[in-house]
């Protein structure tokens, strides 16, 4: 491959999944360099290989056979800060552990990422999915990603209201999907330290104290309720071993939900966006459908700690995974009439999502 070195070939996938599933690459490169990208792209672009873009591998599922294309894990590093008022921006290269940004963050006082403490992956993967959690996004914090246009071969800067982030959405995972390489990411923190606390098992938390918390107590609180739900990576955790939550949670007319609170005697959650839409949490669905924690298929199962996170327990294939997968998509569907969307990333499958 002209230009570039360290190109491999038949590389296991499974290792650089937080799931701990799937095949091999049939080519695998570390892009330590962004000069590295173009002739990497040229290789495949001359082989006729499709690519795919890794990052920390915590919110995909490769199938069993692997992926026949090239796959480039992203592995840039670089962290620089800028201050701009009552604000820093911090300059993240899209290789850089998204919570070890964070935890820096709350440990030089900035606000804006707090509640988004212990989500795996990389920063290049924050803006793909808007990741969010706690009752923030990412998108509030972003104001600018820089990256590669695979369709124009060149470097760009996208602006925030360029990358039309919602709720788990962004032009990376919808209309532009596979288009652009992110490289670094743009943070405006506030220098206030003053954390968010609007989430309400957050709030629950805080009310009964009597001083003001602080951006590390949240971030203690985040990582705390993440470890009680398995939601926090840890090797000695069998329920740990997941892509985080498996589904989305839908969002459904007023009218509709309505409809589903008319049929249940105890109080139906959901939560009313400003567009008067209401997002359901995916968990109650499940859980409705007849679902319990623990359910297993091979040694594929649904977690012991959340019914929407799917764990493998170890050995598990691909396709347990994804048979548990689709056994809670039709059920749901037949008890509710609701087809959850799921929130990883399949890879190598022959059909986009295979239900
Ligand atoms: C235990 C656990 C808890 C989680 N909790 C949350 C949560 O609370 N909220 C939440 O939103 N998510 C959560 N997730 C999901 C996941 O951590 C995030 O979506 C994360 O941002 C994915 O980043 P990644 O680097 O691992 O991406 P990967 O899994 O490697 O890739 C995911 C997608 O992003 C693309 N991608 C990655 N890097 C780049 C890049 N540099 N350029 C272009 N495309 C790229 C990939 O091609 C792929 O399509 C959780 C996952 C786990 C395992």
């Amino acid at each position: 491959m002209n230009g570039t070195t360290g190109l491999r070939e038949h590389v296991p996938l499974a290792a650089f999944t937080t799931l701990g599933v799937g095949g091999p690459a049939r080519y695998f490169i570390e892009l330590y360099s962004e000069s590295d990208l173009a002739p990497a792209l040229a290789f495949a672009e001359r082989k006729r290989l499709p690519v795919f873009i890794l990052g920390g591998g915590s919110n995909i599922l490769v199938s069993d056979e692997g992926f026949r294309g090239l796959v480039i894990h992203v592995a840039l590093r670089g962290v620089s800060s800028q201050p701009a008022g009552n604000h820093t921006i911090i300059t993240a290269a899209a290789g850089e552990n998204w919570d070890a940004i964070v935890a820096a963050a709350v440990s030089d006082g900035l606000s804006g990422i707090e509640c988004l403490s212990g989500i795996p992956g990389s920063v290049g993967g924050t803006p793909v999915q808007n990741v969010g959690a706690y009752g923030q996004e990412v998108s509030q914090s972003i104001t600018r990603v820089r990256a590669f246009d695979r369709e124009e071969n060149r470097g760009v800067e996208l602006q925030a209201s360029e990358c039309a982030f919602s709720y788990r959405s962004s032009i990376f995972n919808t209309s532009l999907q596979n288009r652009f390489i992110i490289l670094s990411v743009d943070f405006r923190l506030h220098c206030d330290g003053e954390p968010a606390i609007v989430y309400p098992d957050l709030q629950r938390m805080f009310e009964s104290r009597e001083s003001d918390a602080t951006l590390a107590d949240v971030r203690k609180a985040v990582l705390n309720i993440r470890a009680a739900k398995g939601m926090l990576i840890d090797g000695s955790v069998e329920d740990s071993r997941s892509a985080g939550s498996f589904f989305r949670n839908p969002v459904v007319e007023r009218t509709f939900f309505e409809r589903i609170a008319s049929e249940f005697s105890e109080s139906v959650p959901g939560f009313t966006l400003d567009d008067g839409k209401v997002k359901i949490p995916a968990a109650w669905l499940i859980e409705k459908a007849g679902f319990r924690r623990g359910d297993t298929r091979g040694r594929a199962a649904i977690s012991r700690k959340h019914s929407l996170a799917i764990v493998n327990l170890g050995g598990a294939t691909a396709h347990e995974i994804v048979s548990l997968a689709s056994q809670i998509v039709e059920r749901v569907h037949q008890r509710f009439g609701i087809v959850l969307t799921p929130e990883p990333v399949m890879i190598g499958f022959d059909r986009q999502y295979p239900v």
